[in-house]
């Protein structure tokens, strides 16, 4: 099976890696990949209003409490993916995330 591959400006194939998912569990709501992604591919979205994250009460209590470090239980935020077809596997994103939040797969290629 072939895979979707880019070429350089200077010739040389490489494989890109599109981004899968986000553990949102761990993501702390920075908004590094969103500054960074090229593409329209994320969306900063309401930790409630995410299924499933309730249960992220401690950690915003213990870890990112409406102290010095803006995060509050009341406007802890979370990455989601808006649009990941728009994805062009550059692979920025999981460079920046410092919780390691993200999954890239290289993708087959359209027959
Ligand atoms: S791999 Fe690149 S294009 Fe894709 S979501 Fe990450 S930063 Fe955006
Ligand atoms: S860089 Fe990582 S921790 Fe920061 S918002 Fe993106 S996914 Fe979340």
């Amino acid at each position: 099976m072939s895979m979707i591959t880019g070429v350089t400006r200077g010739g040389e194939a490489y494989t890109p890696a599109f981004v899968m998912s986000i553990d949102q569990a761990s993501c702390i709501g920075c908004g590094r990949c969103f500054k960074v992604c090229p593409r329209d591919v994320f969306d900063l979205v309401d930790r409630d209003d995410v299924e499933g994250l309730e249960a992220m009460d401690d950690y915003d209590d213990d870890d990112y409490g409406d102290d010095d470090d803006g995060f509050s239980d009341d406007t802890a935020m979370v990455m989601s993916l808006k649009d990941a077809l728009d994805c062009i596997g550059c692979g920025s994103c999981a460079r920046i995330c410092p919780k390691k939040c993200f999954t890239h797969e290289a993708m087959p290629a359209q027959a």
